[in-house]
């Protein structure tokens, strides 16, 4: 499938911004322009806004098992075309094809799941306390047109997780997806155009990041809000939407500690955080980044995961056998080299990698710092690339403090082979997910989300859907 420019769409249809302007998509692995982007202005977005209002009337009012059906048919196209999806991602993002079609797949999964969840939107009845003909109604409604930001590192996942459970209770949505992945999000929404989504239910709009959500939040039209970026963004989006009484969902960054105890299984430990290390070059929200190992095995997982990082085949995402891609945009190599400047100045021994791959496209080395000291800029600000900086603790209260020294708490990972032990750091480590004896396996049922200054409020689980609910209450005598 060639890469194709990215049209707006609204209202049902896909058009061109309504004054022509577009924007330039490149490919991570060769630094060259593939494709545009329509760069919307705020004609296009009162069009959105007005259709969105009109879609939501309509998408309301339906049953809702038929708008499961709708999202069902979605979710198969989804899966029919997850390969051609596939290539479009890895073009503008740089995963690997198999991951790229993963992301594909696993948006179908979602989709079903929300759909079927959607069927069980159930308010209740409470027995007044007084007047036995009083009935007490619990109202569930869906909260009304939602707009939703969303980022370039998983350009369909994140935009499935928002959508999926706003149109499982009956929202419309505006979707701003990332402007440097623009292709695949709107292969999410065509699935939905061609599932017959009624025109309005869903718009896609790209632009300037802030000239658009500083007009769609504090929009009468707009209800809620939902984002998925980097905690500063997230935080002034989040005061935006305070300011308007906008109700808010929140998905900002982590910074993942993996907590090696003195009793765990080094191998799997190896295994399972390295693999979810180097997923997607290390830009993931959940990525592990402080890996924490007990000072007796520290030197053992230390050259452990240097092996698994040389075993990995960097390249093209589009060539088969990739195991890991180029960064994303030019912006991570440049962080890439300031946190290696740092770790080097402030002690930390470069283990494994800390250069840049070749002079084309955004490849960054496996890089594996060891004894990094707490002050050093890795320890402290999310990396957001394939780095990960190992340190050694004595205790595991000393671990768990480290755990939740910074303000992150998104993800966590522990390995341990004592009951007492996850116990323990399943009470006090301070993240919204935590993975023990395992990597990462976020599903469609389970919360997703993160605490602290990673944010609030969850995409996943029964918890997301009541993210785009009104609880109401009405109460009828009977006279
Ligand atoms: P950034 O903070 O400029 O942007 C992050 C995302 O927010 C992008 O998708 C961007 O388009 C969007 N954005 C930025 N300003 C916005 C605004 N005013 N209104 C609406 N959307 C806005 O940084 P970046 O260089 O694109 O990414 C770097 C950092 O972002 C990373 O270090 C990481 O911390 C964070 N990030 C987090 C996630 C996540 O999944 N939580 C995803 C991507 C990026």
């Amino acid at each position: 499938m060639s890469y194709p420019n990215t049209q707006l769409f609204i209202d049902g249809q896909w058009q061109d911004a309504a004054d022509g302007k577009s924007l330039a998509v490149f490919n991570p692995a060769t630094g060259k322009e593939i494709g545009r982007v329509a760069h919307a202005g705020t004609a296009d977005l009162d069009r959105a806004l007005a259709a969105a209002q009109k879609g939501f009337e309509k998408w309301r009012d339906m049953p809702a098992i038929e708008r499961n059906k709708i999202m069902r048919k979605a979710a198969a196209l989804m899966r029919e075309r997850a390969g051609d999806i596939g290539m479009l991602l890895t073009q503008e993002q740089g995963k690997p094809l198999v991951e790229a079609k993963g992301e594909a797949l696993a948006a179908a999964d979602i989709i079903e799941w929300f759909a079927d969840e959607g069927l069980r939107v159930y308010g209740r009845i409470v027995p007044s306390r007084g007047n036995l003909a009083a009935r007490q109604m619990v109202l569930k409604d869906p909260v009304g047109p939602v707009a939703a930001f969303t980022p370039w590192n998983f350009p369909i996942n994140q935009v499935v997780r928002k959508l999926a459970a706003a149109l499982a209770t009956g929202c419309s949505m505006i979707v701003k997806a990332a402007e440097e992945t623009p292709a695949a999000p709107a292969e999410l929404i065509r699935a939905f155009a061609d599932a017959g989504l009624p025109a309005g239910v869903l718009g896609l709009v790209y632009g300037n990041p802030a000239d658009i959500s500083n007009y769609l939040i504090p929009h009468p039209v707009i209800r809620k809000i939902t984002f998925t970026g980097s905690t500063p963004v997230g935080k002034q989006l989040a005061a935006l939407a305070g300011k308007h009484m906008k109700r808010v969902t929140m998905e900002l960054g982590g910074h993942a500690p993996v907590i090696v105890a003195e009793d765990a299984d080094i191998a799997l430990a190896v295994k399972a955080a390295g693999a979810a290390k180097f997923r997607n070059a290390g830009q993931v929200c959940i990525s592990p980044t402080r890996f924490l190992v007990h000072e007796s095995i520290k030197n053992d997982f230390a050259q452990a995961l240097v092996k698994h990082a040389q075993g990995l085949k960097v390249g093209d995402g589009a060539v088969e056998g990739t195991q890991m891609g180029p960064l994303a945009n030019p912006r991570r190599l440049t962080a890439m080299a300031e946190f290696t400047q740092d770790a080097i100045k402030s002690g930390a021994t470069v283990a494994h990698g800390g250069e840049r791959i070749g002079s084309e496209g955004n490849f960054w080395q496996p890089t594996i710092f060891t004894d990094v000291p707490l002050e050093a800029k890795v320890f402290n600000d999310e990396p957001f690339g394939p780095m990960a900086a190992i340190r050694g603790f004595n205790t595991l209260d000393d671990a768990i403090s480290e755990a939740n020294r910074l303000p992150y708490g998104l993800a966590g990972y522990a390995f341990t082979k004592s009951l007492k032990n996850a116990d323990l750091l399943a009470r006090r480590v301070e993240v919204g997910m935590l993975w023990i004896n395992m990597p990462a396996m976020p599903s469609a049922e389970m919360p997703f989300g993160g605490i602290k200054d990673s944010g609030y409020g969850s995409e996943g689980g029964p918890e997301a859907m009541e993210a785009y609910l009104n609880a109401r209450a009405v109460t009828i005598m009977n006279v």
